[in-house]
């Protein structure tokens, strides 16, 4: 049994949790949908289910495709100081200056949420069901992980501040806490973005920005909190795990004016405005015709394979680092 709570709290508490964790992604994928005008909602709505439960399908596929960790962050401070005027904004102005290995090992995730952007554009205009379907839950997962500061941190998980499970605390710990409980998730209505090269660079530099407070509130807060009082037990799934207590969450959230919570909002709007405008500028196709549409058999067979490249990479503790 020790051993089991000991594995356990390995793996929860240290394991580089990537991006808003599963429970955070769901969730941002499936309130986006509400965001939507009536004429998205006719393919949404009935999919729903699809578009929260695939939004963390970019992260299994970390453990199945060697070039998907870059696509996830930005360590943005490897090119100077904010607002980072030396690193151009285009990506093949980047890679002239930087070098491409440079760049991919840094980080893409402003550019890479731009190729999905114009993927689930295209998806649009060619009414393919299933392609609308997968790239809005990817392009869901990737505009998300775009908010969160220390995705555009070099220092992601506070390694370099002796702050290590910071990068699961902000993202995971923190919104299951408390968004179910006290999170207000009334947003209003998609926007049509007009540029989502400078929409999604603006969303960066924020996250940038915030990443510094991300660290230094947590900082101070440690030298305050005794290890007995910032860490309990907790059982879940039947096993007491140890993780940041509850009073030492909602301090952290409290303390950092919840930022959480409104990088949250802020990243469901993104969401849905850029679903939104990717079925603006292919021209607002009707989705009536295909809304109870069912994906193939090849659909569900790679959804499958992935499910199981992941479970697998996960019982061997592998993931692609690059
Ligand atoms: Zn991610």
């Amino acid at each position: 049994m020790k051993k089991i709570i000991l594995t356990l709290f390995l793996t929860s508490f240290y394991s580089y949790v990537y991006c808003w964790g599963f429970f955070g992604h769901r969730m941002i994928n499936e309130y986006a949908v509400f965001l939507l005008p009536p004429e998205m909602l006719v393919l949404y709505k009935p999919n729903i289910e699809f578009i929260r439960e695939h939004a963390v399908d970019p992260d299994k596929r970390r453990y199945a495709v060697a070039a998907e960790g870059p696509r996830h962050f930005i360590d943005i401070d490897v090119y100077g100081k904010y607002p980072f005027d030396s690193l151009p904004r285009k990506y093949n102005d980047a890679i002239e200056k930087y070098g491409s290995d440079f760049v991919i090992e840094n980080g893409i995730v402003p550019w890479y949420v731009q190729t999905m952007y114009y993927r689930l554009v295209d998806a649009f205009k060619k009414k393919e069901f299933s392609k609308i379907m997968k790239y809005s839950a990817d392009l869901g997962h990737y505009v998300s992980d775009a908010h969160v500061p220390l995705h555009a941190s070099s220092n992601h998980n506070g390694q370099k501040t002796n702050q290590k499970g910071i990068h699961a605390f902000w993202e995971s710990r923190v919104p299951e806490l408390l968004a179910n409980k006290q999170f207000d998730f009334f947003i209003g209505k998609a926007d049509y973005i007009r540029n989502p090269g400078n929409y999604i660079w603006d969303r960066v530099l924020e996250s940038a920005l915030a990443a510094d407070s991300v660290l230094k509130v947590e900082a101070g807060m440690n030298r305050k909190f005794s290890n007995t009082s910032k860490y309990s037990f907790e059982e879940r799934n039947g096993v007491f795990i140890r993780q940041y207590s509850s009073a030492y969450t909602t301090e952290y959230h409290e303390r950092l004016n919840n930022m959480v919570e409104r990088r949250m909002r802020m990243a469901i709007f993104s969401v849905a405005s850029f679903w939104y405008s990717a079925w603006i500028d292919a021209g607002q196709p009707d989705l009536h015709e295909f809304a109870n549409k069912k994906f193939s058999d090849d659909d569900l067979k790679d959804f499958e394979s992935l499910n199981q490249a992941w479970i697998k990479g996960k019982e061997l503790g592998r993931e692609h680092e690059d």
